[in-house]
């Protein structure tokens, strides 16, 4: 098998540590050659500023996250969700981010209706699309574990979120997280359907055991996920741009970010 192809860093790996202007001097002082940005740490920076310092250290945007969100309680939320999407394709645009890694939104608050609340997704996506097709940033959805599905995705597979691209078309893929797409019965099968649609790859890993299902992840290497053979399935689908590390965790949050990100270079190579 190949290597890994070209690190990326996910900024909410050194969440809580660097702002995004580190997190550019951070990549290139580590040799890292792609960056993710999250929105709050792109705002707190200033879109224009953000895309500059990008460009000029010469980093390559593999995402940005996110956007979503979709289900509200009422027709004046779900605008609003709306709204706020299409400023994010914006941004992503400004930036050069291929895709907007799309988390889609949980229950509506007070909500048992969850039939509805995928329909909001399908339809919040669809109102988005005419933007993101123009602005060339793909949708991409990123199916979580279902165990958020309550508050922070109700498309739970790789399926569901294919689903998602056959019923809407062109500019909508799939983001593959290997955090929620690794214990699926199905997804070998589904990632044959996935042909073409992969628009972003992230990589951590499921500790055991976990002691946060959202802000306990592991580095590649430390948990239980086979992230090369789930690679190999993604490349087998058309997938070739490297991977992105994305460890939402407070005990990693808690180090120095010039003493991650040497471990991260070296995990990527060993253990994705
Ligand atoms: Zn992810």
């Amino acid at each position: 098998m190949s290597g890994p192809g070209p690190l990326s860093l996910n900024t909410v790996t050194v969440k809580e540590r660097w702002g995004l202007a580190d997190c550019i001097e951070g990549c290139a002082r580590h040799g890292i050659p792609g960056l993710a940005p999250w929105r709050d740490v792109l705002q707190a920076m200033g879109t224009a500023a953000a895309a500059r310092q990008i460009r000029d250290a010469g980093l390559r945007v593999t995402g940005l996250c996110r956007g979503g969100m979709f289900p509200a309680t009422d027709a004046a939320g779900r605008a609003a969700a709306i709204e706020d999407n299409r400023r994010a394709i914006a941004e992503a645009q400004e930036i050069g981010a291929p895709c907007l890694v799309m988390v889609c939104g949980g229950l509506p608050p007070g909500s048992k209706d969850l039939p509805a609340a995928r329909r909001m997704v399908e339809d919040g996506l669809a109102a988005i699309l005419p933007e993101a097709r123009a602005a060339g940033v793909t949708l991409a959805v990123e199916p979580l574990h279902p165990m958020t599905c309550a508050d922070r995705s109700v498309v739970s597979t790789l399926g569901q979120a294919l689903d998602l691209c056959e019923a809407l078309g062109d500019g909508v893929g799939v983001a593959l997280d290997v955090y929620h797409v690794w214990w699926d019965p199905a997804l070998a099968s589904q990632m044959r359907r996935a042909k073409g649609r992969i628009a972003a790859f992230h990589t951590c890993d499921w500790l055991v055991p976990t002691t946060d299902t959202v802000f306990d992840r592991g580095l590649p290497g430390d948990g239980v996920i086979d992230i090369p053979a789930i690679r190999a399935m993604a490349e087998e689908a058309g997938w070739a741009g490297g991977a992105e590390v994305e460890i939402l965790s407070r005990r990693w949050w808690s180090r120095d970010p010039d003493d991650v990100l040497p471990l991260l270079k070296a995990r990527h190579l060993a253990a994705c």
